[in-house]
């Protein structure tokens, strides 16, 4: 399928091809877990039907997208990442609060699709929403666990399935931070979020910023790889499914551009690559069994390496106002 999922525009251009072998080696060190990795790059070549998968983009909105676009499941999660961490903060947290103070939030009710261990949840519990108002879906049980023990309503499974939360018009606010990015069938989503959604709700999403995506993938950082992430968002391709789907794209923005934060994922970032080449010292150091002589052996490294990012980091200052990691937007149902 190479039509545009966010627009429906046929036509769209392969910018480049990952194989099942390079992915694997993107989430899984081969030398570290050897069994896990072997599993995983079957794994792929089963969900993509081959040994590639191609990231494609769309001319008219600017949407970038796996082909076959299809998302990781329960068994790929399993396999490349199976004790997920999340962070504590993010800047869409604190834009989101920031919009949420000038909203009358009282008596509302709000659920937070991909909820993860409810560190968003725990930020506006009691000042914008009461606990008994909060809903929280996550499919990893860890998650699961940790967001029912500190009360919040707690839902598993798929978003877009006719059994999950049968109940038209049932939130006022709808979050999905980081998780749209993971999603196929994306205008299932769209049409759920419509339904969940009472009249003159809103839905805030965070997705990562695609042109910090592509910074990396030109200046030899991460790959943005498929099926972990699949669709690279635009403000654009945002407007376009809102459109479709009878809904109005208010509000998008970027995340702003802080120096240091950068440049400590930058460094960090670029190491992962380096350590992704199969027979790199960099791949050898990072498959060492983990002891914390391997971890400061890592981080010498990629300190080490550090001066040779300097052509990057000078592009990157260049165009700091568009770098930031995060594109928020909020979206509303317009009756
Ligand atoms: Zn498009």
């Amino acid at each position: 399928m190479s039509t545009c999922p966010a627009c429906g525009n046929a036509s769209t251009a392969k910018l480049f091809e990952v194989t099942a072998d390079q992915a694997s080696r993107s989430f899984v060190n081969p030398r570290q877990y050897p069994d896990r990795s072997r599993k995983l790059t079957g794994h792929l070549s089963l969900l993509w039907g081959r040994d590639t998968c191609d990231i494609r983009k769309c001319p008219d909105c600017g949407f970038g997208f796996a082909d076959p676009f299809v998302a990781g499941g329960a068994e790929f999660y399993n396999l490349a990442a199976p004790h997920p961490s999340y962070p504590a903060m993010k800047w869409e947290y604190a834009r989101t609060i920031e919009e949420l103070r000038g909203l009358s939030t009282a008596g509302k009710t709000a659920i937070d699709v991909g909820a993860g261990f409810g560190y968003f949840l725990d930020l506006i519990k009691d000042n914008c929403f009461h606990a008994s108002d909060i809903y929280a879906v996550d499919y990893n049980e860890t998650a699961q666990l940790a967001l029912q023990s500190k009360g919040y309503k707690t839902f598993s499974g798929d978003l877009r399935e006719d059994d999950f939360i049968p109940m038209r018009g049932a939130f006022d606010i709808i979050f999905m931070f980081q998780v749209f990015e993971h999603m196929d069938r994306v205008d299932d989503v769209f049409a759920r979020l419509k339904y969940l959604l009472k009249a003159q709700g809103s839905v805030f999403i965070a997705v990562p910023n695609e042109i910090r995506t592509y910074y990396m993938e030109c200046h030899e950082s991460l790959i943005d790889m498929p099926p972990n992430h699949i669709g690279r968002w635009t403000k654009e391709a945002f407007d376009s499914i809102c459109r479709r789907h009878g809904l109005r794209l208010s509000i998008c923005e970027r995340e702003p551009f802080k120096l240091l934060k950068f440049l400590r994922e930058d460094i960090v970032d670029s190491f992962l690559r380096r350590a992704e080449k199969p027979g790199s010292f960099c791949e050898f150091v990072r498959g060492l069994p983990r002891s914390k002589a391997q971890r400061i052996g890592q981080a010498v490294i990629a300190l080490a390496l550090s001066p040779l990012r300097l052509p990057a980091w000078t592009y990157a200052v260049g165009n700091r106002s568009t770098l930031g990691s995060a594109l928020w937007v909020k979206i509303d149902k317009v009756s």
